[in-house]
């Protein structure tokens, strides 16, 4: 395994915990949750390891500037930012839409981190992040371009070390579910799996990719180049990969009575706090999945938790997780 250059800004290990309350109310499986809503950058979130190795090589690279883009209520964003604000480099955002009248949640901190953003529509953000770029350059400094959802194959190493991370931590659930949106995460997880002898089931659902095969083969195509990124010869296919897309609902981030469900039983069951886009989502998921028997009464099943608690707070959500 080749040595990869890597920061250490991350709250690590993030505790596991069991989720006994919520196991009875459900009458199994054993459920637990691995807490990356606790990995300590602005509020946290899955966006925080990708980014240990992200930063680490826009700074190997003499970056003076990360670049990336997001939705409205993107967390990527806001932990890039965070990111940015911390290493001392300057942090420009690209987001798709019209900007609100108010700004809420991660908007909020998005500016209070110290980003510059750059407001564009849905079809021309690869260009104007492209623009962006291309102008930082001509003004002399030397940006980095992260990719959405920090998912190539250098942000995935963080999740190759945070499954090695659950491993050492001495946890083998059966099956391990969690939200999947632009791959990285399952990805880096995949072949975290099978560097560090991860023996159960890793199930993404889908939050956003219409065809489950689409998403085995970005998640596959993924894991195969981080793998020989990091010097390691190995192949994975869609066959290795397991994704539901049953769970899309309205699409991506549309909250609907599924994930408003979720939402407040995690949170009345356990004091546990999901959000309305990923892992409201996901556990959504995984209710549904439970209740039609999908898992055996006695494996453990370990929801990874992937962060995005701010946008409970969002104006365009707030109000309904708590009823009108
Ligand atoms: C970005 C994000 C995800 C999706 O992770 P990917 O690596 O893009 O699949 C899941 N949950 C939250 C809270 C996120 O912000």
């Amino acid at each position: 395994m080749v040595d990869l250059p890597r920061l250490h800004f991350a709250h690590l290990p993030t505790p596991v915990e069991a989720l006994p309350v919520l196991s009875d109310h459900l009458g199994g499986p054993r459920l637990m949750v691995k807490r990356d809503d606790q990995t300590g950058l602005a509020f946290g979130g899955n966006k925080t390891r990708k980014l240990e190795f992200l930063v680490a090589d826009a700074l190997a690279r003499g970056a003076d500037l990360l670049i990336t883009g997001g939705a409205a209520q993107s967390n990527h964003r806001r932990q890039t930012a965070a990111a940015a604000a911390k290493l001392g480099l300057s942090c420009t955002l690209v987001l798709a839409g019209d900007p609100p009248k108010h700004a809420s949640a991660n908007l909020i901190l998005d500016q209070l981190l110290g980003a510059d953003l750059v407001w564009t529509t849905n079809d021309a953000r690869d260009a104007t992040m492209a623009r962006v770029e291309t102008e930082a350059r001509a003004a002399g400094r030397t940006p980095y371009l992260i990719p959405y959802g920090g998912s190539n194959e250098i942000g995935a190493l963080g999740y190759v070390f945070a499954m090695e991370e659950l491993v050492a931590q001495g946890h083998q659930p059966d099956w391990i579910v969690v939200a999947s949106s632009s791959g990285g995460t399952q990805a880096g997880l995949t072949v975290g799996a099978r560097l560090f002898g991860f023996q159960g089931r890793i199930l993404g659902i889908s939050i956003d990719k219409p065809e489950v095969e689409l998403s085995c083969d970005i998640v596959a195509e993924l894991a195969t180049r981080t793998a020989r990124h990091l010097g390691e010869d190995l192949t994975f296919t869609a066959a290795d990969i397991l994704a539901n897309d049953r769970y899309l609902g309205g699409g991506y981030g549309v909250m609907g009575a599924p994930e408003i469900e979720a939402i407040r039983l995690f949170a009345r069951t356990e004091a546990l706090l999901l959000d309305p886009v990923y892992t409201g989502r996901a556990a959504a998921g995984l209710l549904d999945l439970i209740r039609q028997g999908f898992f055996k009464p006695d494996e453990t099943v370990l929801f990874w938790h992937t962060g995005g608690t701010p946008v409970l707070f969002a104006d365009r959500y707030a109000g309904e997780i708590v009823g009108k």
